[in-house]
């Protein structure tokens, strides 16, 4: 240690210079923290370590601002989805409400068949293209549905001056089995749409089809061939698939028509 006044080299434990008798007690912890403070600033003036560290952050900065990227993109593909495959049918349909209704004013048979056949190609469309939350897209159909019957009755509730929301349980009847002849339309889209993209990804998703493996193997009992078993699996989704599309289409044929039956 030196004296701070004297530079005179001086005895750790000393508290008196001897050269300029000076006393060195408030300075001493002062000078020990100022050592630390410097073997520390020498720790971290390693080129290379610093080069390390700096390009560290400089990747974890990347990271962050890759993963915020995505964030965003998927926000944007599903803003695009919604309005691609909910407004768009919406749109449509009112439009066709209001063809039908206002400006026509043709039987509303024919607003039930479009409304049953309008929304099919747009769920085809959306399952065949990527895989997707079917929940989330159940719910994205009940709400295009819903919007759908609520924006007709608006329409109608304006032109005819009625209340927009139904009156009675008739009505009420009416208005959620019109709702969910859209719904199963919809649905009947998304079953064969994601049936035509599990055809086509069929060897990526084998390992989702291990239980039926394991069904079908143990009905076999030995005698099928992997490739047998794997037919047989093939036949029996598609079979599944094609009933409960037949299902919901016939569902939303009867929920459509049966005010007119
Ligand atoms: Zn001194």
């Amino acid at each position: 240690m030196e004296c701070v006044y004297c530079l005179s080299p001086v005895d750790e434990n000393a508290n008196v210079c001897k050269v300029c008798t000076r006393d060195l007690y408030l300075f001493r912890p002062l000078l020990e923290k100022v050592k630390v403070l410097e073997s520390k600033v020498a720790e971290h003036q390693d080129p290379i370590e610093l080069m390390a560290r700096v390009k560290e952050l400089e990747a974890f900065l990347v990271a962050e601002r890759a993963q915020a990227e995505g964030k965003q993109a998927t926000a944007w593909w599903a803003l695009a989805d919604i309005a691609q495959f909910i407004f768009i049918p919406l749109a449509l349909l009112l439009l066709a409400h209001a063809l039908v209704t206002v400006v026509y004013d043709i039987n509303m048979l024919y607003l039930r068949i479009v409304s049953m056949v309008l929304p099919l190609p747009f769920g085809i469309y959306l399952f065949t293209t990527r895989k997707r939350s079917i929940l989330a897209w159940f719910l994205g159909t009940a709400v295009l549905a819903a919007a759908s019957v609520i924006g007709m009755s608006a329409i109608t509730g304006w032109v005819d001056q009625t209340p927009v929301l139904p009156q009675s349980m008739v009505e009420w009847r009416e208005f959620i089995e019109y709702a969910a002849s859209i719904t199963f339309s919809f649905l009947t889209g998304m079953l064969l749409g994601g049936m035509s993209y599990h055809r086509k990804h069929r060897v990526r998703d084998q390992k989702d089809a291990s239980f039926l493996t394991a069904l079908v193997a143990g009905f076999g009992k030995g005698k099928s061939s992997p490739k047998d078993i794997h037919e047989t699996i093939k036949k029996l989704e598609e079979m599944g698939g094609s009933l409960v599309a037949a299902g919901t289409t016939a569902m939303s044929i009867y929920t459509g028509l049966k005010a007119f039956m």
